[in-house]
């Protein structure tokens, strides 16, 4: 293929975005509320249609609901159910796998969400079509090329037709056998953490009931789990495949072979399972990429990190990446931001995947070690905790605060403002500047809402920077502070 010369004919846009898995769909979304032009391609003809991903973390509920989906999330989905495990001596236990938790102060979504990821990613993709964006499906990034003003990328679709698309920046959002990832000579560094591989599927059955997840623990890490989905009558199946088995090949994935599965390690027969939605096979691994941006080309979700499914981060971790870039991509072309704010993806974003996968890891082996009930672990994996405060954008002036303080690089939590809540004024793609027990000085800055608060109880007093993506970035109590953060982010 010659595709020399074809520069002046090349259709543009200003972020190319691969891959509409979860990823994609949460960049495509904030970038549309932000009017960027982006264009967000699909390999697939449709949206991924398994359950895989399906618990949707406390963190990830709060930029569901700054991207306006939470209500349609709450309402398609429901609360992890109780763990009903069945143990080779016949006994019977029923555990939760989070400790179940109250709504607490700052905290509107205390617990994780269970939502089937086919359902997560249709309910994005409504909103992205709502906000005017639009998936091209069919369509794959083959190849591409970059210099120093933009990303040249060829793209085929399935009848073989190629066309060139020239970009500001791309994302590789396309998975963990990323495309970008492989073109941009990305390596990864990790390991398999488990040498069987899982069998998964989506299934009707009868003869159980839809209360419980159930699991059937026959040795140690060898458990056939049945999980009902929530606002479907669909079970998810996931079992690991070992039996005279070196963990090399493909397993067999046929309806069949589910059914067997399932006759063999349950009680339940062959004949329960009446219908088998969609199937597939994985085997853990835990890698993650040496680096997340090349020039103008950025990788996000599975394309950079690899996780265990223990602890349910895959899926939150992508969501967090497309939003953490996102309104920095927005701030750069529309707000005059220095192309230097994007390296702080990069800075942000890898050290949290690599916690993650160090947590995700050990989640895995505790599973395989048969004390999964003791595994209390909604503080580490609700995302909640996560902050940049090592980051360049965080920039903290004030000394001598209390240990428990506020600072520059946290999530803000929700609080009382004079009758109103913290987050009913952050969400939308603005950043906000909280003058407490002070003037707010003059500035003008689109993209940038600005507020005064006698004082409310969970600032001290001084100015506050609130990022789009609510982490608290600048905290002083000098207001000659403020326009070398607003230079940083862009104020034009
Ligand atoms: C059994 C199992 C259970 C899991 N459970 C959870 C869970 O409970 N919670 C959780 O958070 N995560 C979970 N995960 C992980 C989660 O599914 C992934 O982390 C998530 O799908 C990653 O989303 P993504 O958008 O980054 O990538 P993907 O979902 O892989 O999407 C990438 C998209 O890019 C497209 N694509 C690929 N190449 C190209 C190309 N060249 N051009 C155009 N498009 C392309 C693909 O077709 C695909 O649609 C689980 C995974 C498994 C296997």
């Amino acid at each position: 293929m010659d595709f020399s010369d074809a520069r002046n004919e090349d259709e543009t846009c200003e972020v190319l975005v691969v891959g509409a898995g979860a990823t994609g769909l949460t960049l495509g979304c904030d970038l549309a509320r932000r009017g960027v032009r982006a264009l967000v391609i699909e390999r697939s003809d449709a949206l991924f249609p398994g359950s895989r991903g399906r618990g949707v973390q406390p963190r990830t509920q709060e930029v569901f609901d700054d991207l306006g989906v939470i209500d349609a999330v709450r309402a398609a989905g429901g609360p992890l159910p109780r763990v009903l495990s069945r143990l080779p001596d016949a006994t019977r236990k029923v555990w939760d796998l989070v400790a179940p938790a109250p709504a607490r102060a700052g905290v509107p979504y205390p617990v994780g969400w269970m939502l089937p990821q086919w359902r997560t990613q249709e309910i994005l993709h409504a909103r992205l079509r709502e906000l005017g964006g639009e998936v091209e499906f069919g369509t794959a990034l083959f190849s591409l090329t970059q210099d120093q003003c933009s990303v040249r990328a060829v793209l085929t679709r399935a009848d073989g037709s190629t066309r060139t698309v020239r970009a500001d920046y791309l994302v590789g959002a396309d998975g963990g056998r990323s495309t970008v990832r492989a073109a941009l000579g990305v390596t990864m560094t990790g390991k398999t953490l488990d040498r069987r591989s899982s069998l998964v599927a989506d299934v009707r059955l009868t003869g159980l009931d839809r209360g419980n997840w159930h699991m059937w623990t026959r040795a140690p890490g060898d458990t056939l789990s049945l999980c009902p989905l929530p606002g479907t009558d669909h079970f998810a199946l996931s079992v690991p495949i070992d039996e005279g088995r070196t963990g090399e090949g493909p397993v067999d994935t046929s309806p069949q072979a589910v059914r067997a599965v399932i006759a063999a390690r349950t009680s339940l027969p062959a004949e329960a399972v009446l219908e088998v939605l969609w199937t597939s096979d994985y085997r853990p691994r835990a890698a993650l990429a040496d680096r997340f941006r090349v020039g103008r080309a950025f990788l996000a979700g599975d394309a950079a990190h690899i996780h265990s499914p223990a602890g349910g981060q895959g899926l939150n971790t992508g969501v967090q990446d497309a939003y953490n870039l996102g309104w920095k991509l927005g701030r750069v072309l529309r707000h005059g931001a220095p192309p230097t704010l994007l390296d702080s993806y990069q800075a942000e974003r890898r050290p949290v995947a690599a916690d993650v996968l160090e947590l995700s890891s050990r989640l895995h082996h505790s599973y395989r070690g048969r004390r999964p009930a003791v595994v209390r672990r909604a503080a580490q994996t609700s995302q909640l905790e996560i902050g940049y405060p090592d980051s360049p954008l965080s920039v903290e002036t004030r000394h001598d605060l209390p240990e428990d303080a506020l600072r520059a690089g946290h999530r803000v939590p929700d609080t009382a403002l004079a009758g109103r809540r913290l987050f009913d004024l952050l969400r939308g793609p603005h950043a906000t500047l909280l003058a407490v027990g002070r003037p707010a000085p003059e500035v003008r800055a689109p993209g940038l809402l600005v507020r005064e608060f006698a004082q409310p109880a969970l600032f001290e007093p001084g100015l506050f920077l609130i990022r789009p993506d609510g982490y608290l970035g600048l905290a002083t109590r000098d207001p000659a502070q403020l326009p070398a953060y607003l230079a940083l982010i862009g104020r034009d």
